[in-house]
């Protein structure tokens, strides 16, 4: 089955191998925290961060998303949801699950959130801890200016947690720029490894908010405190899933020896809106797409899970519909990290095209 999801994404065959590679005692084994901590500067370096230090952690990207609002959130602590998709307004459930008060400002779900209209509300209210934003928010595929939008909120003294994880890797992001505190992603969209693991970059100032917290953080595995001193300690809190890194390390070397990646994924994600366009369909968003994604309205008279199965059975080729409030509405291809070619998209484009004739 060729993938061609919003991830998980395709994985290069060394990148499966890199997982099947004898491995060491994690915790035992002082190379392995060297591996750890070189693959962690990498993946700082990757982004440009200056004042961030990287992190991976054992668990699907929903963990870095809970990990950031539970460390960040003492019970009364007023947070700033910012929403204009399923992920910006899911941020609302950690955030009230460890005490928070979830403010949401919510904006048109079809384009990208305006910092104009951020700055006119923050004007208003901007008694908030931290803001929550989403960079590719993948269920309709909006893409928000997280660097713009970060420093409006630093602005007015706002700490901000991004999730990038279906954007990073495959949208342009300068953690050096952007006034991020906690930017979270995971192994399986354009960075191309197998679902299994969350990567942080958490700035200074995120972990003093943590260590001048009042009350405890409530929770052992997403407390980021945890983890933030494995390096000088030698102690992780809890065994790493050392194949699962070893491939993500090799799957970052893939990318870091890329140099055309960026400009890829803006060519293929062009002619794949274009081809759709020209195939009489409709793109679901009027702007702000993402170059990760290409989210289709489903066409009157037909169904999601008619076409999504005919490219299955006739075609070899999984592509996603959707779910939430756009469950039957949409399909979407994916074409972010090893997706993201011009032959594999013609073979979805052409697969397509064909099934909604038949
Ligand atoms: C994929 C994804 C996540 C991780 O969660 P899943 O369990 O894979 O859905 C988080 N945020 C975004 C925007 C994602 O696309």
């Amino acid at each position: 089955m060729k993938l061609m999801t919003p991830g998980p994404t395709q994985v290069r065959q060394n990148v499966m191998d890199a997982r099947s590679r004898a491995f060491v005692n994690p915790d035992l084994d002082l190379t392995f925290y060297e591996y750890y901590r070189k693959t962690c500067e990498r993946l700082e370096q990757a982004l440009g961060a200056t004042d961030h230090k990287a992190y991976i952690l054992g668990g699907e990207g929903i963990l870095g998303l809970e990990a950031a609002c539970a460390s960040l959130t003492e019970p009364g602590d007023r947070v700033l949801i910012i929403d204009n998709g399923i992920f910006g307004k899911g941020f609302a459930d950690f955030v009230t699950l460890y005490g928070g008060e979830a403010v949401l400002f919510t904006t048109d779900y079809l384009k990208e959130v305006d910092p104009e209209e951020l700055r006119a509300f923050l004007e208003k209210d901007s008694d908030f801890k931290y803001a929550t934003m989403v960079h590719c928010d993948t269920p309709s595929g909006v893409l928000n200016d997280v660097e713009t939008l970060s420093n409006i909120c630093n602005s007015y003294g706002i700490m901000v947690v991004a999730d990038s994880v279906s954007a990073m890797f495959g949208e342009r992001l300068n953690l050096g720029e952007a006034h991020i505190d906690i930017l979270c992603g995971g192994s399986q969209k354009a960075l191309s490894a197998p679902p299994g693991l969350t990567m942080v970059w958490v700035s200074e100032r995120a972990f003093r908010a943590m260590e001048e917290r009042k009350s405890p953080i409530r929770s052992f595995y997403a407390n980021l405190l945890q983890i933030k001193d494995y390096y000088e300690n030698k102690w992780f809190p809890y065994t790493m899933p050392v194949s699962d890194i070893m491939g993500l390390g090799t799957a970052l070397d893939n990318f870091l020896a890329d140099p055309d990646v960026y400009d890829r994924h803006e060519r293929v994600a062009e002619a794949t809106r274009k081809a759709v366009t020209e195939m009489g369909l409709s793109l679901h968003l009027n702007s702000g797409m993402s170059n990760t994604v290409t989210v289709i309205d489903v066409p009157e008279g037909k169904s999601d899970r008619e076409i999504i199965g005919a490219m299955r059975e006739t075609y070899g080729i999984q592509i996603a519909g959707c779910f939430d409030i756009l469950e039957g509405k949409v399909i979407r291809i994916g074409h972010m990290g090893e997706n993201c070619n011009m032959e594999d998209v013609n073979q979805t484009l052409k697969a397509l095209e064909e099934v909604l004739h038949q």
